[in-house]
């Protein structure tokens, strides 16, 4: 390993209102108990490169949605030193609403994204309502619009965007769900995104109910696994967990430290 990266974690909302039953398909205790949600958006920086992953939701949609927000995912990575007009680089993991509904805030990005997620997005099983609903139509038409004026790099799989930053296909979750993987000082990082919401998704094999393929999700879970150099170094998507283990950025307690070693 040679070139390694700072990666941030920045929480933007918070869904309190939330139930265990809606987080995993498997009832392991009591299924209607409360089990919030946090909505995060994530920077990898260093070696002359700033990359973000996901771009968050916006206030409409999320009022839309009942989700109501601490800060636009903009204002978020501005408390970062981050000024999202002049990011370069945004990698799309998939096209769901909390995760592509901020494309406005990077007018100067390329988006880097899997084919088989804007065929997945764009395609026939959008004709189903509960394979859609997670979709919002302007973020895909951001997409669109991004591709035809050369903004949207489309991969068929694994791909390195940075030195030593690679994508990877993963699936499962949506058509063409993409997770990270960043080296560290403290190795090799997997930012698994939404492939994995929760840890206790990843650990006890207990999937999200938010599902296109639960065969591939669980599948993805080893390739995210066999990729990280341990449990610690699996990050998911939404695990409010996240900003309680690792060190806070210059005491900012909504923005922490994931490259370096969890503190509890
Ligand atoms: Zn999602
Ligand atoms: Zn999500």
């Amino acid at each position: 390993m040679t070139a390694t990266y700072e990666i941030l974690g920045l929480r933007y909302a918070v869904m309190e209102e939330r139930y265990h039953f809606q987080n995993f398909i498997l009832p392991v205790d009591d299924h209607a108990s409360m089990d919030p949600m946090d909505f995060l958006l994530f920077a990898i920086r260093g070696n002359g490169h700033t990359i973000v992953m996901d771009t968050g939701f916006s206030p409409e949609s999320g009022a839309r949605r009942g989700r109501s927000i601490l800060r636009t995912p903009a204002q978020a990575l501005l408390d970062a030193g981050i000024d999202p007009a002049t990011v370069t680089d945004v990698v799309l993991t998939h096209m769901h609403w909390d995760h592509a509904g901020g494309m406005q805030y990077f007018p100067k990005a390329k988006f880097h994204i899997q084919a088989a997620e804007m065929t997945y997005c764009t395609g026939v099983c959008m004709c189903e309502p509960f394979l859609r609903r997670p979709y919002d139509v302007e973020d895909v038409r951001a997409a669109i619009d991004a591709l035809y004026s050369e903004r949207l790099a489309i991969y068929d799989g694994t791909k390195e965007i940075a030195p030593g930053i690679t994508l990877h296909l993963i699936g499962g979750h949506s058509g063409g769900i993409q997770s990270i993987r960043v080296p560290t000082k403290r190795g090799w990082v997997m930012m698994a995104g939404d492939a994995a919401h929760y840890w206790r998704n990843i650990r006890l094999r207990n999937p999200f109910p938010v599902v296109f393929d639960v065969g591939r999700m669980l599948k993805g879970y080893e390739i995210i696994n066999s990729l990280a150099d341990g449990p610690d170094h699996v990050i998911p998507g939404h695990d409010p967990l996240i900003l309680k283990t690792f060190p806070p950025l210059n005491g900012n307690k909504e923005i922490v430290r994931i490259d370096l070693p969890p503190i509890t």
